[in-house]
């Protein structure tokens, strides 16, 4: 026998056990927007005059993301862009694309696509076949965010979305802590970040406090046609570790997600008084963008592959 919703005699699609709630569609997607809506506001994500990138990879998350902005930003007469990058691996990201394409479509949102190619002169691919280096994911995410920061600065966007869920933000709490690297987790949050300045666009996560199983579901229900697949890369080992343990945990005892990001949030302040730094970031030398130090991350790291037993890119 189906299982009847808690809020009204409709049949329920899932069960939230941290809230010991079982919902049917209607109240499960009306729950859902409800607490991003909430999320946006609680830190102040959007207002009026901002121009919101958001950065959609097609996966479920940044998808669900773009619906709810879509929605918000309309509301609000504010101005919505998806950026989606192409990091160049073949037989994962076009259908990945495709997906971000037609969902942006379907809403009637501007999409544009920036290629690790065009912008970087690599692929992830080709980082892949090189010898002697740092994980791929490293360079994968220090490029995609160097990318993401200039292209949304150029096209004067004053926000960009981000499509975190509360399982990453746990992780990363618990990472930092496990990696005692408290000077980065000051740094970790909801919006904006340490750095305020005008090179750098603030960043928000309006999913931070949405679990990963129910953005799948949310997609699901709105039709947006996700393939579920994984980056053929990601094995960034010690994140698996803590995605599995917290999962354990969270089973035994619903909620420890939102504790372990509670937690962190009730530190926070703390934390970024104690970490941040006076020094004002620097330009690149190389490339311009912002930096902590004289050659940013990006160059740095282009530098080390390029000089791979003297070979060129
Ligand atoms: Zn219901
Ligand atoms: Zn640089």
């Amino acid at each position: 026998m189906a299982v009847s919703c808690s809020k009204c005699s409709g049949d329920a699609v899932v069960y939230l056990p941290y809230g010991n709630e079982n919902l049917c569609k209607k109240h499960f997607v009306d729950s859902f927007e409800k607490r991003v809506r909430r999320t946006a506001r609680e830190f102040r994500m959007i207002g009026k005059g901002d121009r919101v990138g958001v950065a959609v990879s097609g996966g479920k998350d940044s998808v669900s993301m773009l619906y709810l902005l879509k929605d918000i930003c309309d509301s609000m007469r504010v101005e919505l862009v998806a950026l989606s990058v192409d990091e160049g691996i073949e037989g994962y990201r076009e259908g990945t694309l495709k997906v971000a394409k037609e969902n942006c479509r379907k809403l009637g949102v501007e999409h544009r696509i920036l290629s690790f190619k065009r912008e970087i002169g690599i692929t992830v691919d080709e980082i892949a076949k090189k010898k002697d280096r740092m994980r791929t994911c490293s360079y994968c995410g220090v490029f995609r965010r160097w990318i993401l920061n200039k292209t949304a600065r150029e096209m004067g966007l004053t926000k960009l979305a981000v499509g975190h869920n509360l399982d990453d933000a746990a992780q990363t709490v618990l990472m930092n802590f496990l990696r005692n690297e408290p000077f980065r987790l000051a740094r970790f949050g909801p919006s904006g970040g340490i750095i305020e300045h005008e090179f750098f666009v603030d960043r928000i996560k309006p999913l931070i406090r949405i679990p990963e199983r129910e953005s799948a579901v949310y997609s699901i229900i709105r039709g947006m046609n996700i393939k579920f697949g994984r980056c053929p890369y990601a094995h960034e080992a010690f994140r698996n570790e803590v995605r599995v343990f917290l999962n354990e945990v969270e089973e035994g005892f619903p909620g420890t997600k939102f504790r372990v990001f509670n937690s962190f949030m009730s530190v926070r302040d703390v934390l970024r008084e104690k970490f941040s730094s006076n020094e004002t970031p620097i330009k690149c030398k190389e490339c311009g963008e912002l930096s902590s130090n004289e050659v940013c991350m990006r160059c740095k790291m282009l530098r080390d592959l390029r000089g791979e037993k003297g070979k060129c890119l």
